[in-house]
């Protein structure tokens, strides 16, 4: 590696932003930042800039756009605001890779524009492929795009098939830790709050996958993600709870043999190893010990307790844009939720519904896409508005 690598973090404030960020801190020899870009942390994305010297940062939300140009007045830094800069600053010539970590379907565009400007994905908003994974690979392949993942299964698994060129994949087996509420049942449940569900037991991620992994439909979400990545079938992936989260997830090939990928949970990891593909980089991350974990375990996921799974089956069995809808109403349920307006087994209820409701749209483009969504919005926030009156 000799000039370092240009990159465009999109939701550089969250979770895996701030990682990522503890990444290029690490390897300042190889990445740079050419790009920073937040929804309404003002402070955290100025701090950001003046240690970073990006050449742009956005902040989405327009009401601090002054705050920040102010703060950043004496700094060589262009600053810009609103939705529609973020898919123009994906697309400047300075980037060589765009780090996809915004939350939900706010992170599609801006996805689709770099993409369209040819540059590499390292994927974290899987929102982008669940809603329109169709769009998206298609649109990747025309352009020469590579998408690398970053979700720590999918990455496990993009790992896995590393050496395999042409063998092809009987199934993929993605472990799920299970979340706080594993092994409990739908009258439990129906009784937790929101401090309790925000507590995950293996990972420190942002609200929405939070409650998406208390609910199981960051698993769901994820079944989808997978087989647009790998080009699967859903009878061809499975789901495996595992409560340590040390094997990321697993390939089993044609001839019977299983590939699993394991590790400490540490999202550092996925992150670094989609910004170096395919290079594996010295890393000071904690090993993992064997003494310190003599079992690992594996079970069913209860799917009476969390329907959200067998929903996920549903939308992609269904196609068109069905899991766009299931995003939609999931979105808005996690929102309604942690503004405690409704229950926590509202949440999949009311996806469920919004999928029984929604206009169906076989083949969708973009603007059936933005249409869709936003009629499956409308619908799940009538449901959740129900939902409070009973
Ligand atoms: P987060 O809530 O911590 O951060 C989200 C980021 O997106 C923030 O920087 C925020 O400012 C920005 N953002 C939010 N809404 C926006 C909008 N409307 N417009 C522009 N920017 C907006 O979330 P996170 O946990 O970092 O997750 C980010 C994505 O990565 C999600 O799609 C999630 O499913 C995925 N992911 C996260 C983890 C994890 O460990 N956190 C693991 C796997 C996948
Ligand atoms: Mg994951």
């Amino acid at each position: 590696m000799s000039q370092p690598k240009k990159i465009a973090i999109m939701g550089s404030t969250g979770s895996i932003g701030t990682q990522t960020l503890d990444i290029v801190r690490a390897n300042k020899a190889h990445l740079q930042v050419e790009v920073l870009t937040a929804q309404g942390n003002a402070d955290l994305l100025i701090k950001q800039a003046i240690e970073f010297e990006p050449n742009a940062v956005v902040i989405a939300d327009e009401t601090k756009y002054k705050y920040v140009k102010d703060a950043l007045d004496k700094h060589d830094i262009k600053v810009y605001t609103g939705a529609d800069s973020l898919c123009q600053v994906v697309q400047m010539d300075t980037v060589d890779i765009v780090l996809a970590a915004i939350v939900g379907f706010a992170g599609l565009r801006s996805t689709i524009a770099a993409i369209e400007a040819g540059k590499p994905i390292a994927l974290a908003n899987k929102e982008t492929l669940v809603v329109a994974g169709a769009l998206v690979t298609d649109l990747a392949k025309e352009k020469g795009v590579s998408i690398f993942p970053v979700d720590s299964e999918h990455s496990a698994i993009f790992q896995c098939l590393a050496g395999e060129f042409n063998n092809k994949i009987e199934k993929i087996i993605l472990t799920a830790s299970g979340g706080p509420f594993r092994g409990k049942d739908k009258k439990f449940l129906a009784t937790v709050t929101k401090e309790h569900a925000l507590k995950h037991p293996n990972w420190n991620m942002g609200a929405k996958i939070t409650i998406d992994s208390a609910t199981m439909m960051n698993k769901g979400l994820e079944i989808i993600e997978a087989g647009w990545l790998f080009a699967l079938k859903p009878e061809q992936i499975e789901v495996v709870i595992h409560s340590q989260s040390i094997i990321h997830s697993l390939v089993q090939f044609e001839d019977g043999s299983i590939k699993a990928q394991m590790g400490l949970p540490d999202m550092r990891l996925p992150i670094q190893y989609a910004l170096f593909f395919p290079q594996r980089v010295k890393s000071s991350f904690p090993r993992f010990d064997f003494s310190a974990y003599p079992s690992l375990s594996f079970e069913k996921p209860d799917s009476e307790a969390f329907p959200a799974i067998e929903l996920a089956y549903q939308a992609m069995k269904k196609g068109g844009n069905m899991p766009c809808i299931l995003n939609a109403a999931n979105e808005v349920a996690v929102g309604a939720f942690l503004k405690e307006e409704i229950g926590f087994t509202d949440i999949a209820s009311l996806v469920e519904k919004t999928m029984q409701k929604a206009s169906f749209i076989a083949k969708p483009g973009m603007n059936d896409y933005m249409e869709s969504d936003a009629e499956a919005r409308k619908i799940a926030l009538a449901l959740a508005k129900k939902a409070v009156k009973a």
